[in-house]
């Protein structure tokens, strides 16, 4: 069980959540609990490391930024023994979690798992730091931000847990944003690689990498709410189902009804730049990227027409559009390869459908495209992936295209 920075953003919430933990004791299930730090702590602490020096040691980064998780792992097992239970707070180094050493990035290499698989046959809970581990110096590490969903992840792989929960202040992963599309739906179970779609398309409710390593591990995963009334909670006990609700993220085989489209998402603020005439020869586009790489500017999609001469050709390409200016100048300012003009503009916004089904069933596309024509919204850009169809739009219609295509595909929830 992982619980998030809003489950424990005061007393009284670390309370609600350990009776979540005590209903799963209760229930005679083996428990160990990753935490994450107290709602803005890891903030502040991010920015006293800046005061102190703009320039600062990442190692000591790293041993500041990790006390936020010490503190809530802490005052979990003091509230859980209070509640009768027994428990302990165990820090990354302690178990150990072992990590690679680069600091404020570190990636888990191993997790000894023994002494916690004695403790857990004791039935005591063990409370786990999410976000950090030790490295092969002997320093503590950070995970990234958001990295505890991965410790949680990583430590139920570990463990060979049943499952991971991920408690968080949303009940679960919807068919777009709700306070986009009023009328989405909470999913039952979504697979894997929609859910990776997903989160790195926006939808912020599990760090893109814990759902990797998840899918990779085979770990299933549930998102579920905290705030929810652990009482009211009944777990249906076949292993796969659940009573109440939350969202389980699993292997596709385990989902009966595969939906053509599960989900549609928005990612705003992206620019799009065009260079125009590129001489059409091997290793223009290596050199396009290239630069961009050079200057660690993440692009997202890519589009290259076909020559009509066989001489010139045009590419298109997007960035962040707090990357804008950048991209601009390390495409221009570059002799390694020749155009004609580039042009580019802010403010455009990607809209996906995502679903395994388009694996299997043709015309996703087309009726995509003809949703967005109903509503006369242009489309700039196309691309796709095996799973996903994506468009670039104006940004003013980006909410008008989610709704839409949310409505086109039979995702609205029926209208109480
Ligand atoms: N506390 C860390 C952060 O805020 C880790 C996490 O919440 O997952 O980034
Ligand atoms: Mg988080």
């Amino acid at each position: 069980m992982k619980f998030g920075g809003t489950s424990l953003a005061d007393m009284e919430r670390i309370r609600h959540s350990a009776r979540h933990i005590r209903r799963e004791v209760d229930e005679g299930n083996q428990v160990a609990v990753v935490v994450s730090a107290m709602a803005g702590t890891t903030n502040q602490l991010v920015k006293w490391c800046q005061e102190a020096s703009p320039l600062h040691d990442a190692r000591e980064y790293d041993a500041v930024v990790s006390t936020g998780e010490q503190v809530s792992a802490g005052l979990m097992a003091i509230v859980l023994q209070d509640m009768g239970i027994t428990a302990r707070s165990f820090c990354g180094w302690q178990i150990p979690i072992r990590t690679s050493d680069i600091h404020g990035a570190a990636r888990i290499q191993d997790i000894r798992a023994d002494d916690l698989d004695e403790r857990l046959g004791d039935n005591q809970v063990c409370v786990v730091t999410g976000f950090q581990g030790i490295s092969s110096q002997g320093r503590i590490t950070t995970l990234g931000r958001g990295g505890s969903d991965t410790s949680a992840v990583a430590l139920a792989a570990a463990v060979k847990a049943d499952r991971c929960d991920i408690y968080t202040d949303v009940d679960g992963v919807y068919t777009a944003d709700p306070r986009i599309a009023p009328r989405a739906q909470r999913l039952e179970r979504i697979s894997f690689e929609e859910m990776l779609e997903m989160a790195s398309l926006g939808a912020k409710v599990l760090q893109t990498r814990s759902v990797e390593l998840a899918m990779a591990q085979g770990v299933r995963l549930a998102v579920r709410s905290s705030f929810a009334d652990p009482d009211a909670f009944q777990d249906v006990r076949d292993g796969t189902n659940f009573g109440v609700p939350g969202t389980l993220v699993c292997d596709e085989d385990e989902i009966v009804e595969k939906q053509i489209v599960s989900g549609v998402t928005l990612v705003k603020s992206e620019a799009k730049i065009t260079i125009r005439s590129v001489k059409d020869r091997p290793g223009v586009a290596a050199a396009i990227f290239g630069a961009l790489a050079d200057e660690q500017i993440v692009v997202d999609m890519i589009v290259q027409n076909i020559s009509d001469d066989g001489r010139q050709t045009d590419i298109t390409f997007t960035v962040p559009d707090s990357e804008y200016d950048r991209a601009m100048a390390a495409v221009s300012n570059n002799d390694s390869f020749e155009y004609e003009t580039i042009t580019g503009a802010k403010g455009s916004a990607k809209i996906s459908v995502i679903g395994v089904g388009m694996r299997s069933h043709a015309g996703v596309a087309s009726s995509m495209f003809k949703a967005l024509s109903e509503k006369g919204i242009n489309i700039q850009l196309i691309t796709t992936s095996e799973i996903k169809t994506s468009v670039l739009i104006e940004e003013e219609y980006a909410e008008l295209a989610v709704r839409a295509l949310h409505t086109y595909y039979g995702l609205d929830r029926e209208e109480e």
